[in-house]
């Protein structure tokens, strides 16, 4: 038992957990008009709570031994200026109260603080999973009693200022769930009026799915009997309540009728009116659904603050029946690609029963941003999750599921604005799609959309492109890389835009995975400009000219290999190049450096990987390119041209720069840059240099300076 925690009775203090306190403080201090939100979190939680010991009982129906009725009830009490929420949902056990209200740190919290730094609004947090704090918008002092079938029934109190205690409740016992008391402040007396909280239960909690009562106050006549009035009337003169009027003091009535008249009393009482009688949106027929009903539905359904993007609406019948609602919203969540948590966002329902809100069977992972619900006629009420792994008629909704996806992005890809802002959001589950969903990779690939040196600012699906590819075009060229400029400034696309060729830009990690699961669009296969065998239509003439090129470069390639040694493949003639002497390019089925680019920033600590997945490089030359001939002919004069060794190596770590590789030993290189710079000014090696990024021992001299070539090595 940690130190903190006190024998039963007494009341234990714990400090809220950093972060927690820090939000609060925030939510007390901002200057925030849209405090209503407050009921509509409350609200959420009580529902969840509802959902979580309906789901419980339909396996253990004992569960509901405690109460069987599930509701949320809402009592404002303007004499005590407070305003109470009660649910007869799962309650908390007290462990429950202390970790899940104020001591266990949530991703959220923080996220939801730097979201607010960022601009984000208040009504957010219920997307950040830290919605309870919110009723600190609108009281001083909260007040949570729970009771959870596993436990005793507690009560948790907190007036904010970075504490809360937790003690036994000896009050009033709930059964089984939680009642909140918000003792609302003083300026806020507006939330305990019928009317403000029946029109923010309208707007914001309409469609949640159990009834959520409000306690009003009515008054009704009470006929009173003669014995009666008078002991009312004498009590009236005491304290003048409550009012004795007499109703229908008729003059013409005679004498003895007036003796029997009745006197009334109007007379204060209390009842439940529910306010949210509305039937499951889904179960309607969606011709008589307006936008803004999907719209508020959608809301109250994921907490969002922003109308969906698009939605649709379908039943399937037949052998099977179900109705279902998806809908894509405007923006990823911020915790999307977080691995941990497997969640989806379509709510079960069975026959009306909400059963469960994440089950992983119902979509892929890929589509975990679409949210809705799906109401199946034919499942059992009382099915649980292991059932449901291997249920048939789970996998038929979920391969109609995926198919009215598809159909619905299909919809919104005719819409380029739309379109647009959906791609923004979502393109990596699309991608991830790709990767994931072979069934379905084509119809994925048709969504895709990149920028390519031919489509201008737009972007464009492969479908454009196969459209403009030229007569002898085979291949769908592509390359990789970091963003647009590099790709589209990189030496690779030179020739083959030269050529009149279009290349497709790839700039997400993710799309070396697309490319590698992809292979082809429409019969035409995807080739990298950044890897071997490159190779573009050509005429008879350049075929030829290709072959004297391989004859006349041979011994220059000889000697560029054994000048490089293991630090390439091989060294070949180029047909890529036009304005650069040479270039990295890598195997086929290699890393591209791109690729090895994604890896080394993965934080590949295992280097071991690094070693043999790590891109296989070849050098290619351009036999067109001055640099190249004119380093032929100083190599074929001699072969040993020291000169000729130190420049090759040159080259070759700029071609790993331009080609998107990193420098093992940037250092090195910048030695070999500034010894070049001095010769090219004529400046005498023995001078001393004044190179701070290498101290003198560092410089590697250039090969024919000095004597010793296997110093060379040593630096290498
Ligand atoms: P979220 O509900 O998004 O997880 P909250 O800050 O609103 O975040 O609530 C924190 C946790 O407290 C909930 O996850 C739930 O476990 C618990 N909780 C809140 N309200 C209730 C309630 N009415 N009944 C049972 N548990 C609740």
């Amino acid at each position: 038992m940690p130190e903190d925690m006190q024998t039963s009775g007494e009341v234990e203090t714990f400090a809220f957990q950093a972060e927690i306190a820090q939000l609060m403080s925030l939510i007390i201090n901002t200057f925030y008009s849209n405090k209503e939100i407050f009921l509509r979190e409350l609200i959420s939680n009580s529902s969840d709570a509802l959902d979580k010991i309906r789901y419980e009982s339909l396996t253990d129906p004992s569960k509901l031994d405690s109460g069987k009725e599930l509701y949320i009830k809402i009592v404002p009490n303007k004499s005590e200026g407070t305003l109470t929420l009660i649910d007869t949902g799962i309650g908390m056990t007290k462990a429950d109260l202390v970790n899940n209200l104020g001591t266990i740190a949530k991703s959220g919290t923080k996220a939801f603080m730097e979201a607010l730094q960022a601009g984000a609004d208040i009504s957010m947090i219920g997307q950040f999973g830290v919605g309870f704090y919110s009723c600190y918008l609108v009281a001083d002092r909260v007040t949570v009693h729970s009771k959870h079938n596993d436990d005793e029934q507690y009560v948790w109190e907190s007036a904010a200022g970075g504490s809360f205690t937790i003690r036994s409740d000896t009050g009033e016992p709930l059964g089984r769930g939680t009642k909140i008391v918000l003792h609302i402040k003083e300026d806020l007396s507006e939330y305990l009026e019928e009317s403000k909280i029946k029109e923010i239960v309208k707007k914001h909690s309409q469609f949640i799915g159990y009834p959520i009562k409000l306690m009003v106050e009515k008054e009704r006549e009470k006929e009173l009997s003669d014995d009666e009035a008078e002991e009312e009337k004498k009590e009236e003169a005491e304290d003048d309540k409550p009012k004795i009027e007499d109703v229908g003091e008729d003059e013409d009535e005679d004498s003895k009728d007036k003796k029997k008249k009745k006197k009334t009393i109007k007379e204060k009482y209390t009842e439940d009116e529910e306010l949210n009688k509305t039937k499951p949106i889904w179960t309607r027929n969606a011709d008589d659904i307006t936008q803004e009903e999907y719209g508020d539905f959608y809301k109250s359904l994921t907490n969002d603050w922003e109308d969906h993007l698009a939605v649709k609406h379908f039943s399937v019948e037949g052998q099977l029946e179900f109705r279902a609602l998806l809908f894509i919203p405007r923006r990823a969540p911020f915790d999307l690609f977080e691995n941990k948590k497997r969640k989806n966002n379509i709510k079960l329902y069975v026959r009306r029963v909400f059963i469960m809100d994440n089950c992983e069977d119902l979509i892929p992972e890929y589509l975990n941003f679409v949210k809705g619900v799906v109401d199946s006629e034919d499942l059992p009420l009382n099915i649980s999750r292991e059932m449901l792994q291997q249920n048939k008629i789970l996998k038929v909704i979920r391969k109609n599921l995926v198919k009215k996806c598809l159909e619905l992005f299909e919809e919104l890809a005719e819409d380029n604005e739309n379109y647009k802002k959906y791609y923004e959001q979502f393109s990596k589950n699309l991608k991830l799609g790709i990767h994931e969903d072979t069934q379905n990779r084509s119809k994925l690939a048709d969504l895709l959309r990149y920028h390519t040196s031919a489509s201008g600012d737009e972007s464009c699906s492969f479908k454009e492109y196969v459209s403009r590819m030229k007569e002898n075009q085979k291949h769908i060229y592509y390359i990789t890389g970091e963003n647009r400029d590099q790709v589209a400034n990189s030496s690779f696309v030179e020739r083959v835009k030269k050529r009149g060729y279009e290349v497709v830009y790839m700039t997400e990690p993710i799309d070396e995975y697309v490319v590698q699961q992809m292979r082809e669009y429409d019969g035409k296969s995807l080739v990298s400009v950044t890897k071997e065998g490159l190779e573009l239509p050509e005429d008879e003439e350049e075929k030829k000219k290709r072959e004297e090129d391989k004859v006349k470069f041979e011994g220059l390639c000889k000697v560029m290999k054994n000048i490089l040694d293991n630090k390439v493949e091989k060294v070949v003639v180029s047909n890529r190049l036009v304005e650069s002497p040479c270039c990295i390019v890598t195997a086929q089925y290699g890393w591209s450096a791109n690729m090895e680019r994604i890896m080394k920033a993965q934080a590949l600590r295992d280097t071991s990987t690094m070693g043999y997945m790590a891109a296989k490089k070849h050098l290619e030359i351009n036999p067109d390119h001055s640099i190249v001939e004119t380093l032929r002919q100083k190599a074929d004069a001699d072969k040993n041209d020291k000169a000729v060794k130190d420049l090759v190596i040159l080259l070759y770590e700029t071609a790993l720069l331009s080609s998107g590789f990193a420098l093992d030993e940037p250092q090195v290189h910048a030695s070999r840059i500034y010894r070049m710079i001095k010769l090219g000014l004529g400046i005498d090696e023995d001078e001393p240099i004044q190179v701070e990024e290498a101290s003198a021992g560092d410089v590697p001299p250039l090969e024919g300076d000095t004597d010793d070539a296997s110093r060379m090595e040593e630096v290498d």
